[in-house]
């Protein structure tokens, strides 16, 4: 039934889709704005990716470009730190994943499409609104079919939108979605000399701060890092994003003693972070894919692996089935926006644990155990299994898994008895006057340190 489709948006999602329908024998055309920046946020992989790069192909040409990750590792300034290992999965999960330099990473998912023989238009794709049998959809305008070298009779079969957040569909044709709680703003820049604080392996590093977090992900040669913090609380920090990530980094007493020698190598970038799930997937002749259909909070790096992963459910339900009819293509892509708003779901329940302290103080209670309990007790068998699982949901391996969420949720109501320490490590959504008065010395001083002649 569908014979040709047009992607719309190069990303991670649009290039993946475009080589998948290609191998199934597909036709395919990829319109590509080539507005991508030199430097990109989405530079930390889940190991979730990893089966996905070798179907597509392209795992050695990432590995060589990329640093290899072991872990990651939440940390609060108060001294609590919880580390993440991968190898912790045993054999039936690869148990790395990469740290990429991401504009590199989608030219070379865009070569494998070119290589596969996807035709790409270098230019925006432009869309007219129509009627067909009382349901408003788009069609490809007159200008990019010419483009893209089609006209009204050999136009394809089904649209896809992969424009990220710029959610062009969904805003053509007013489609709702739900918002989640944060409204973030986000600053990050790569930096030599800037330690990632790494125990393993180009593990990632996040920081709780105050009314947000900061990530450290050692790339090649530079270790990116980035603040994220809520809108209110971010105009404290100064009047541009250069000034905001300098007082960020000083104003925290572990980021700043990683980075006391740090030199920026590149300009200071800035992201809006929300979240948001689009309340409808699919219509007549057309599709939602990756950020366009749904963005969970980035502080566990589920993003580039959900584009991917999109694309591999979409390819699965629909271009794998032989489907007749309209109403079997429906059935089709409503299970895939079910099977997607399930991940949603998962990541964002998980996400919850690390904003409000819970992650943090049942790693407090996890050394405990494994410093103080006898040979016999039950808590110390316990252990490992949870590490385990912890591992298995921060991978993405094993997110979407109830009985994972099941003993998450039951380590935690039984493992943190003292309520107290719940508070002294979730993330905190005020700034106190102590804040305040700090970051006013930062931003005369540059740099407390440089205050007490330190620096
Ligand atoms: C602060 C922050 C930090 C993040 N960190 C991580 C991380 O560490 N790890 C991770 O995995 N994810 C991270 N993400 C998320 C990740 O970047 C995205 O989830 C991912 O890029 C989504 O891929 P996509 O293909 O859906 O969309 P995109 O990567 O946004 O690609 C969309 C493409 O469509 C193009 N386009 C738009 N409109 C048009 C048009 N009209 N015509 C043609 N082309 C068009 C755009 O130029 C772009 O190339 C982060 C996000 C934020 C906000």
């Amino acid at each position: 039934m569908i014979n040709s489709v047009a992607i719309i948006g190069a990303g991670p999602s649009g290039c993946a889709l475009a080589c998948f329908l290609k191998m199934r024998g597909i036709d395919c055309v990829v319109f590509d704005n080539d507005k991508s920046p030199s430097l990109m946020v989405g530079e930390s992989l889940v190991p979730a990716v990893i089966p996905i790069l070798r179907r597509l192909g392209i795992e050695e040409r990432i590995a060589e470009i990329s640093r290899i990750k072991r872990g990651a590792a939440l940390r609060h300034g108060n001294g609590n730190r919880v580390d993440f290992a991968f190898q912790q999965f045993g054999r039936t999960f690869p148990n790395y994943s990469y740290n990429i330099p991401r504009p590199q990473f989608d030219q070379v998912l865009k070569s494998r499409a070119k290589e596969l023989g996807v035709q790409f238009v270098d230019a925006r794709a432009r869309l007219d609104k129509v009627v067909v049998a009382d349901e408003e959809t788009l069609k490809l305008s007159a200008q990019s079919l010419l483009a893209a070298g089609l006209n009204r009779s050999s136009e394809p079969d089904l649209l896809i939108d992969a424009t990220g957040r710029t959610r062009l569909f969904s805003k053509l044709l007013n489609i709702s979605s739900r918002r989640g709680p944060r409204n973030d703003i986000a600053h990050f820049a790569h930096f030599k000399n800037f330690s990632a604080d790494s125990e393993l392996d180009g593990q990632v590093v996040l920081t709780a701060l105050r009314c947000g977090w900061s990530w450290q992900i050692p790339l090649k040669d530079v270790t990116s890092v980035g603040v994220v913090f809520n809108s209110e609380a971010a105009k404290y920090y100064g009047a541009t994003a250069d000034r905001r990530l300098d007082a960020a980094i000083e104003h925290n007493d572990v980021l700043r003693r990683a980075g006391i020698e740090r030199q920026r190598v590149s300009d200071v970038m800035t992201y809006g972070n929300y979240q948001l799930m689009s309340d409808q997937a699919h219509g007549r002749g057309w599709v939602l894919l990756g950020d366009s259909l749904g963005f969970v909070d980035p502080m566990l790096s589920p993003g580039v692996f959900m584009a991917l992963e999109s694309a591999v459910i979409l390819d699965q339900l629909v271009f794998n089935n032989k489907l007749k009819n309209q109403q079997e293509l429906n059935k089709a892509c409503a299970s895939y926006f079910s099977q997607m708003r399930d991940w949603h779901d998962a990541w964002s329940r998980l996400i919850a644990y690390f904003y409000d302290g819970r992650m943090l103080s049942m790693g407090q209670m996890r050394d405990h155990i494994r410093d103080q309990s006898s040979f016999w007790s039950v808590s110390r068998y316990a252990e490992p299994i949870v590490s385990r699982v912890l591992s298995k949901l921060v991978s993405g391996v094993g997110t979407r898994s109830d009985l994972n969420h099941s003993i998450l949720h039951y380590s935690t109501e039984h493992l943190i008895k003292d309520k107290t320490c719940l508070q002294a490590n979730q993330i905190s959504s005020v700034l106190t006057k102590n804040d305040l008065d700090h970051i006013e010395l930062i931003q005369k001083f540059g740099s407390v340190d440089q205050q007490c002649g330190l620096a």
